[in-house]
């Protein structure tokens, strides 16, 4: 089984080394692969860490983690730039006072073709946020560079959406008018839109739906059910991944609140309690192989076989 949208740390690494008692990483990477071999124990085999610049992505971090887990972790590349693009990359782009090709294009395609920081981890995907109703020139500029680097490398684009105010078929189009097939997008949180007309909608576009916000408040678990029966019914069921984009460690909220608010947020959760759910609700062990081992394998490999060792077409 493959969990489609993971973190393992989501932080500020700046606040942190200059602040180092906030937060031990040594014990965060004890506790993360403890977490892992948890979820291995029930079934979980590979995860998607889909942390990138602007969240604190640490190669070197996570191939600690890496090493004490049977888990095997995926890292993606891309940027999370909802405030605007950091000023390293600010000021030097395509129409910016640096008038010139986009840095962020060759930084990308180099974590996915040369791998990440000297690590051994490629990027097996590209990722982006998108929270607006309407684009403004940061995100334009985002989609032209993930939309380049996909064209050269094939790999799957995966967009943070929003679902409150849901956005997904913004960002779809954003990506068509450059060229991005729906089929090659995961639109990460989709699957927590309230909207069913909306969200059949985003379906009707090919794009893989994200379900992925499992044991997050915000949207009461049953309508997330409920959701994933109603795409099944209407025969999406190829398009949806299913996991929490749950955290080990996330600074946004202190350790014992996120406990209070969401003690079902962990990478357990979907093999313990919502897997039961979708069966009391009718899916079938077929249909769940689908969920958790067929479409992440599309997305991942461009192949529907079930070979294993494939490798992206890209
Ligand atoms: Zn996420």
């Amino acid at each position: 089984m493959t969990l489609a949208h993971e973190h393992l740390f989501v932080w500020n690494p700046e606040f942190h080394r200059n602040h180092p008692t906030l937060w031990e990483p040594s014990v965060g990477v004890e506790r993360a692969a403890q977490e892992l071999e948890r979820a291995y124990e029930l079934g979980i085999r590979t995860i998607v860490d889909l942390t990138v610049l602007g969240q604190g992505r640490d190669p070197q971090l996570i191939a600690q983690v890496a090493e004490k887990t049977r888990v095997n972790i995926i890292l993606a590349t891309g940027i999370y730039a909802l405030e605007g693009l950091p000023q390293i990359v600010r000021y030097r782009g395509p129409g910016e006072i640096l008038d010139m090709p986009d840095p962020l294009v060759d930084l990308m395609e180099s974590d996915i073709r040369d791998g990440i920081a000297g690590t051994r981890a490629k990027a097996a995907l590209l990722k982006f946020a998108c929270e607006h109703q309407e684009a403004d020139p940061t995100l334009r500029r985002v989609v032209a560079a993930i939309a380049e680097v996909h064209s050269r490398t094939g790999v799957p684009v995966v967009v943070h959406t929003d679902p409150v105010r849901p956005n997904a078929l913004l960002a779809l189009d954003l990506l068509a008018k450059h060229g991005v097939d729906p089929g090659d997008v995961v639109l990460a949180h989709a699957g927590d839109i309230t909207d069913a007309g909306y969200l059949r909608e985003v379906a009707g576009s090919g794009a893989y739906i994200g379900c992925d916000r499992f044991g997050m408040v915000m949207v009461p678990e049953g309508q997330r059910i409920s959701n994933v029966t109603d795409l099944v019914g209407r025969g999406h069921l190829r398009q949806l991944l299913l996991s929490h984009d749950c955290a080990s460690f996330i600074d946004h909220f202190p350790e014992d609140v996120r406990q209070a608010m969401m003690p079902d947020w962990s990478y357990d959760h979907l093999p313990l309690r919502v897997i039961p759910a979708l069966r009391r609700e009718g899916l079938n062990n077929g249909q769940l192989t689908t969920l958790f081992e067929e479409n992440p394998r599309r997305l991942l490999t461009g192949r529907t076989d079930t070979a294993q060792g494939a490798t992206h077409a890209g």
